[in-house]
């Protein structure tokens, strides 16, 4: 049940098929801004047409309507064509096919970074003659998408070659176990399945290899990415992506607080439930319980201490005809996406999964690797989350705004659909299990369905606080600040001693940096549209089901989908859940036990 880990594979693969990747085709691309994902969309010719409705257009207006429409022209093949092309590297694995997705997404990298071009899309959003909502939305993406490129392109191509060595370091990185090498899935493997707590420190200690190796270049990473920023006029290169990201700093940071104290006690409670699972599997008693026991190394992703035998059920499903009956039960049809896409296993592929809008005219298409069981289950329909939203964005929205509101929006959609899969009810309704074993099921999974968000909380208030830290003073003892969170945040305890810049072990600080605050954002705004749906289907969050449930889809397709990029995410969540995005419908979950 390792729906959480899903949710991130994917979320890194869409946001790779975007506009502003800069270390090409790579599986983990870095964080784009908020427009990446939805720069690899496609649009109308008409462009700005319609939004222009029936009042007549200043002189500045028509101008600024002539530029949009002349960039648009310019970025839009190439945009289309680096979405095609990255689709089919990942396809095949090819050099060939890598070479020709490198080539593409750098032009359209140079296009956004082109000074002249940003300097006159910088004036015309400063332009107080501009009334159309529409068009003003237009020259705001194209200012975020441009403005973290506006430095000497050798500072962004240093940063993307070093980029790149370090991640290529994570691929390459062997750890010994018992004076054996061992990759990354079999540290992954030993973690899960080993009760030998000296085997299981040794590979976890494995695993944290990696980020010795990788620390001095990191930091050095981190130094360049700080001066980018400092051009740029930003205080460092954290306050730079979260104004890229269309957040803001404080709010952003009082929601993580609030979210913090909504759910300590519900996440303390369910941990010591796991921990005396772990404690009784490991025969370790539960106050002595370290980091290595929790089958993950970084305690983001739930032990297999949660039964619920569905993992079986599934086994013996056909995972595509399940996805098809559920989506076109709610209204969605899937057909055309499935047609378009790559869905099994092959040579050279891709091992992850991702959904891309190929050209935002109805090209959507699903990447992945189905082997049924719930695992691909649950990714497939967080997939198709994605797909659905970007096939019904409206569109007869201009080019630049038929995307997704922000990479948390369509996130949060993505997961809302997964966490079905692991649900009994859902099985139950679907008919794949009878009602019996939908109620012997059902503690296990409602346990299971609370402690993975609220494990995955804690963890990403690590991840934000930390990555703080990192940008605001890089010369600080980040060693002892990223256990001083862990133990804060995660309850676990710090290894007697350690010393170790065990951080940079997570290739997120490397590939995606000041990403994970989007996860979280998603995970909520995701609560407060399943409270909003269960409003209309008049049940209580957790039981909603949206099976055979019309007005499931009807209230997607126009609240969220339909309107795309036409508003920022925060008036999009207010429009659609009638409230800002706030911590509450995520706590409400779990407040009672
Ligand atoms: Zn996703």
């Amino acid at each position: 049940m390792r729906t959480t880990l899903a949710a991130l594979a994917c979320l890194f693969a869409a946001a790779c098929s975007g506009a502003s990747s800069t270390t090409g085709p790579k599986t983990l691309a870095p964080a784009p801004a908020r427009t990446s994902a939805g720069a690899s969309s496609a649009a109308t010719a008409s462009a700005t047409a319609s939004s222009t409705a029936a009042a007549p257009r200043s002189a500045a207006e028509q101008e600024a309507q002539a530029f949009v429409k002349s960039l648009v022209d310019i970025v839009r093949p190439l945009q289309v064509e680096a979405n095609r092309a990255w689709f089919q590297a990942s396809v095949t694995g090819t050099d060939e096919d890598f070479a020709k997705s490198t080539a593409a997404e750098n032009a359209v990298l140079r296009f956004y970074s082109d000074p002249a071009r940003f300097a006159q899309v910088k004036a015309l959003r400063a332009e107080t003659g501009i009334a159309d909502p529409l068009l003003r939305r237009e020259l705001e993406v194209l200012y975020l998408e441009m403005l973290g490129k506006q430095v000497e392109p050798a500072l962004l191509e240093q940063i993307t070659a070093l980029g790149s060595e370090v991640e290529q370091a994570f691929n390459t990185y062997r750890g010994k176990v018992d004076g054996r090498e061992v990759s990354q899935n079999e540290i992954n493997e030993i973690l899960r399945t080993s009760t030998d707590s000296k085997a299981l420190r040794e590979a976890w200690a494995a695993q944290k290899g990696v980020g010795a190796l990788v620390a001095p270049k990191l930091k050095r990473l981190v130094a360049l990415r700080n001066e980018v920023a400092h051009k740029l006029g930003f205080r460092d290169f954290y306050a730079m992506r979260i104004a890229e990201n269309e957040l803001d700093e404080d709010k952003l940071l009082a929601l993580f607080t609030q979210l913090d104290e909504l759910t300590r006690e519900a996440f303390v409670g369910y941990k010591a439930e796991v921990d005396a699972r772990l404690s009784k599997r490991l025969n370790v008693p539960a106050a002595k319980l370290m980091p290595w026991h929790y089958q993950n190394p970084f305690f983001q992703d739930p032990p297999a201490v949660f039964n619920t035998g569905l993992d079986e059920v599934y086994e013996k499903q056909d995972t595509l005809a399940l996805c098809r009956t559920f989506y076109s039960s709610i209204g969605l049809e899937i057909d055309d996406i499935l047609a378009r896409s790559d869905l099994y296993e092959k040579k050279g592929k891709s091992p992850h999964a991702f959904s891309s809008d190929v050209d935002r005219q109805g090209d959507v298409r699903i990447l992945a690797n189905i082997v049924p069981g719930l695992e691909w289950q649950s990714t497939l329909m967080h997939e198709l989350g994605h797909s659905v939203y970007a096939k019904y964005t409206d569109q007869s929205l201009p080019w630049l705004l038929r995307t997704e509101a922000h990479a948390l929006t369509t996130e949060g959609i993505a997961m809302m659909f997964e966490e079905l899969a692991p649900n009994p009810n859902w099985a139950a309704a679907l008919g794949i299990i009878d009602a019996p074993t939908r109620d012997k099921a059902l503690p296990e999974a409602r346990s299971f369905l609370a402690f993975a968000p609220l494990q995955f909380s804690r963890w990403t208030l690590v991840m934000l606080h930390f990555e703080r830290e990192l940008y605001r003073d890089p010369e600080q003892n980040l060693n002892k600040l990223w256990w001083d969170l862990v133990e804060k945040y995660q309850g676990l305890h710090r290894p007697e001693k350690r010393d170790e810049p065990d951080y940079a072990s997570k290739i997120h600080l490397v590939v995606a940096p000041v990403y994970y605050q989007n996860y979280m954002l998603g995970q909520l705004f995701a609560s407060q549209v399943q409270e909003s749906i269960a409003a209309l289907e008049k049940r209580e969050p957790l039981d909603a089901i949206f099976y055979k449930d019309p007005q499931v889809g009807e209230f997607l397709r126009t609240k969220i989908f339909a309107p795309g990029g036409r508003y920022r995410w925060d008036e999009l969540t207010e429009k659609a859940t009638g409230k800002p995005l706030g911590p509450e419908a995520f706590a409400h979950r779990f407040s009672k036990k």
